[in-house]
């Protein structure tokens, strides 16, 4: 989003024209920003055979899958319904890596179906899926590396109290569990957390993987997962992936070398790929003074970015409709009855009733967090492609809120 002669715009499309054309609330993506972030990463490792799966779970919109798609991405599942709309959006099977954490062995079974890369991190499961297939159909195992990663307890994932992942200090168990049912390991993983800014912490898990690599001799990739910081405040540092492309680059190398053979290397980026791309724009509704505090009252709430409130985020919000206003300290609440504060006292440009905020970094985990608590309907969501604005999801009404519910002719 760039300010140009005193209006805010995204790819040339005026934001207020968008907040006028499809409504507020809205969440609105800009496609430049996913494809330059895509090509960062790609180049950031372009001496490996590197292949970056998009965690769709940070949003799901088909649109968005079917860009990513067309720039050459797959894409990272963590239930069957998101294989489905991998499908649907247009991704061949074997560019999708199913990657579930306690779901039924039903479910492992219909990824087989499809024909998706299937990644097991529970040696139990394992244990039914030699039983089942044997070494008919390959299997990619995610490792705990036991490392402590990522900026909230919530998001991290690969430390020792972790549910996710199979121990490294498991692994004379998995061993025979492969060798007992002939399973066919090409793939290993590991993921250890979101907001991870110390690229030491990759590497680290990074020679874990590849340290255990040895005792799976039919290895076809590694996947280091995901985890990179992205810019949330203004002050943020970020994960700095040029400088792990090389490290883990040369680690690869020397690794290929003692295994015999180049491997294929992933990435699952969720944040890094759509975060910055997305803002979500809300109207103010009231300004109310308190004896303490300014509040500006928007159009949202926690029902469609729940962050702030679930991960104590930090969103940067700007003042859409009066960029050159006096700075005023104000505090940003959503509408629901609950505290759902967006962000405390926040220097913005001066607040009228009416006028349209921006909260930054609402690409990834934004929509796709979404509900309709206080019965609010979730927002429509656009994608700006070059320098058009397309709607790609409308705006929710009555009808879908009483769609799934059954109307039971009571005699009360
Ligand atoms: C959520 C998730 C990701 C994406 O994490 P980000 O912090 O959004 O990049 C990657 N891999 C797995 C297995 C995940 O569950």
């Amino acid at each position: 989003m760039n300010l140009v002669n005193g209006r805010y715009e995204i790819d040339g499309v005026s934001v207020l024209d968008m907040c006028t054309e499809f409504g507020t609330p809205l969440y609105v993506y800009d496609s430049n920003v996913i494809e330059a972030q895509y090509n960062r990463l790609k180049q950031a490792f372009k001496d490996t055979d590197v292949k970056i799966n998009y965690a769709c779970k940070a949003l799901t919109n088909i649109n968005i899958l079917k860009f990513l798609n067309s720039l050459g991405s797959g894409l990272d599942t963590v239930s069957i319904q998101e294989v489905q709309l991998g499908l649907k959006a247009g991704f061949r099977p074997e560019d999708i890596i199913f990657t579930p954490n306690g779901v039924s062995f039903e479910e492992i079974e219909m990824a087989v179906d499809f024909g998706v890369i299937v990644n097991v991190d529970n040696i139990s499961v394992l244990e039914q899926f030699g039983a089942k297939y044997g070494s008919s159909y390959p299997v990619c195992v995610r490792m705990n590396p036991h490392i402590m990663a990522g900026g909230n307890a919530k998001i991290s994932v690969g430390h020792i109290d972790s549910k996710f992942g199979i121990s490294i200090y498991q692994i004379k168990l998995l061993e025979r569990v492969i060798k007992n049912y002939d399973i066919r390991v090409t793939g290993l993983h590991m993921h250890t957390g979101s907001d991870i800014l110390d690229i030491d912490v990759f590497l680290r898990g990074a020679d874990v993987l590849l340290e255990s690599a040895e005792s799976f001799p039919n290895l076809e990739f590694v996947d280091f997962g995901s985890g990179f910081k992205v810019k949330y405040s203004p002050s943020d540092n970020t994960t700095d992936v040029e400088l792990l492309g090389k490290k883990l680059t040369k680690r690869i190398k020397e690794f290929s070398k003692t295994y015999g053979r180049e491997l294929h290397i992933m990435f699952e980026p969720g944040k890094f790929l759509v975060s910055e791309s997305g803002y979500l724009f809300v109207k103010t509704n009231v300004i109310k003074q308190t004896m303490s505090t300014v509040f500006a009252g928007v159009d949202s709430g926690q029902n469609h970015l729940i962050r702030p409130m679930m991960y104590d985020a930090y969103h940067h919000i700007t003042n859409i409709s009066n960029p050159k206003g006096t700075n005023r300290i104000y505090s940003v609440v959503g509408y629901i009855c609950e505290t759902d504060t967006f962000g405390w006292d926040r220097k913005l440009n001066e607040v009228h009733e009416g006028d349209i905020l921006a909260l930054h970094n609402a690409g990834a985990y934004g929509y796709s967090m979404s509900s309709n608590y206080n019965s609010r309907y979730r927002p429509a969501e656009v994608m700006v492609y070059k320098g058009k604005p397309y709607l790609i999801r409308r705006r929710e009404n009555m009808e879908d809120l009483l769609s799934t519910q059954q109307m039971v002719n009571w005699e009360f």
